[in-house]
């Protein structure tokens, strides 16, 4: 086994990830700059010089970069500073107090994702004090914003300083989880999200009295139909290229997968009733795949009627769309203005409310190769995936300017009492200090064997 565990970054990088725990960086608002200038100071004391730049006051993002000869693309270390609040009676612990106890570090970001900033931060000052010879540039940047878009963050900064921070290749969060089979653990990179597109309803009618409601026309009950017809609505089949690889991966992990995904492979358009058949004996893989094959409609919010005798002229509803890589907002947003037509043209208005369109990355090219390569040597009969996650990252402005990203944050599953623990945006959220060890020593044989 030729990757060693580095077991003695353990305290410096638990250290580090606790300390960046307590600066409070909930967005809204943000205030990255705190943590942004921490993340500088630590690595300042390894001889980095870092740049600092914020879009907004507070809202600040860390940019540092190692130099190389130049005769490979350059490498982004990318992570975002910001995080989801967290409401402390929910919690067993203080969600900022950034708790070490039980082989955890405790506290909202553990897992999203300034536990991979503290790898990453680690991974940059090893590559130094090891005097790594890089025949390409490793940056890393840690930036602001993400979990509302990204748009002061990661945008901002590839739209303002793209010498900053553009690079060919770029390795973000989405991904790197193993997910445990049968014949081992498979190790997940995220190569594709899904496209996001929020839109609105609004229902007209006419108001009336709630004791005749013939005589008038009941913005509601016109609302019920959009949502009937748009919440029901089931859109084509689509496997996209990082689906089909994540399935035939899976099948080659698992035997008993083997059937059903082939016949899913053959025959896309029966898979929810292969999905159906699945979700019987493995219902969370089924409905894990099911939203990455096609294009989803869900009502999320809403608001009709102001009294219990009135019936109401008007009523919106916001839905959540997701789309597959391949497809565009805008030939989605013609396919619901169609099926709003169904119901009625006339009293019915679209309005868009966030579009960011879909993007998915080869998973043919050398950095996903010596990924593969690192995780065989540390584990050698492992599974290496492309995966499509249907939420979105900050890889999605690095890919539509040309980058291939991947979403390697590289992790055993975090286990628990005997539990998978999946605690993204919820309670307790915490990383094993295995994990940002483990992290440290995949990742930093990653970059050394592809930059070197
Ligand atoms: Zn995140």
């Amino acid at each position: 086994m030729s990757v060693q565990l580095l077991k003695d970054v353990e305290d410096e990088v638990t250290r580090f990830l606790s300390e960046l725990i307590r600066i409070n960086t909930t967005n809204p608002p943000g205030n990255e700059t705190a943590a942004a200038k921490y993340v500088g100071e630590n690595l300042s004391q390894d001889g980095f010089k870092c740049e600092f730049f914020e879009s907004a006051p507070g809202r600040g993002s860390v940019v540092t970069r190692l130099k190389g000869t130049g005769e490979k693309p350059s490498l982004l270390l990318l992570s975002h500073l910001d995080v989801v609040a967290a409401d402390a009676k929910e919690w067993s612990v203080d969600p900022f107090g950034g708790v070490v106890k039980d082989g955890f570090v405790w506290g909202r970001g553990a897992l999203d994702m300034k536990g991979m900033t503290a790898v990453e931060v680690m991974v940059m000052k090893l590559l130094k004090r090891n005097g790594v010879a890089l025949k390409g540039d490793v940056v890393l940047a840690a930036t602001a914003d993400e979990e509302q878009g990204g748009l002061s963050g990661a945008d901002y900064l590839l739209r303002n300083y793209p010498e900053k921070v553009f690079a060919p290749y770029v390795l973000n969060e989405g991904g790197g989880v193993a997910v445990p089979t049968r014949n081992g653990n498979v190790f997940t990179v995220q190569t594709a999200e899904k496209g996001i597109l929020w839109f609105k309803v609004k229902a007209k009618g006419v108001p009336g009295h709630g004791s005749m409601p013939n005589v008038a026309d009941n913005a509601i009950m016109r609302m019920n139909r959009v949502i009937g017809k748009l919440g029901n609505y089931r859109s084509r089949v689509s496997v996209v290229p990082t689906v089909k690889r994540f399935l035939e991966e899976m099948a080659r992990e698992d035997p008993l997968l083997e059937e059903p995904f082939s016949r899913l492979l053959a025959n896309p358009e029966l898979s929810d009733e292969i999905l159906d058949e699945l979700a019987k004996t493995a219902p969370d893989l089924a409905e894990e795949i099911r939203p990455r094959l096609k294009m989803t409609i869900a009502p999320t919010i809403i608001r009709g009627g102001v009294k219990e005798n009135i019936i109401p002229s008007e009523c919106e509803a916001v839905f959540d769309c997701r789309i597959l890589p391949g497809q565009e907002s805008a030939q989605a947003i013609g396919l619901i203005k169609g099926l709003l037509g169904e119901v009625d043209s006339e009293k019915l208005a679209f309005e868009g409310l966030q579009v960011q369109e879909p993007s998915e990355s080869t998973a043919e090219t050398p950095l996903y190769d010596v990924i593969s390569a690192v995780l065989r040597e540390f584990e050698p009969d492992c599974g290496v995936t492309p995966m499509l996650t249907t939420g979105g990252t900050d890889s999605r402005f690095f890919r539509r300017m040309g980058s291939v990203c991947y979403g390697f944050q590289p992790m055993f599953p975090e286990v628990s009492s005997g539990k998978v623990v999946k605690r993204e945006h919820g309670i307790d959220e915490r990383i094993s200090i295995e994990n940002l060890v483990f992290g440290t020593s995949i990742l930093y044989e990653t970059v050394k064997k592809f930059m070197s």
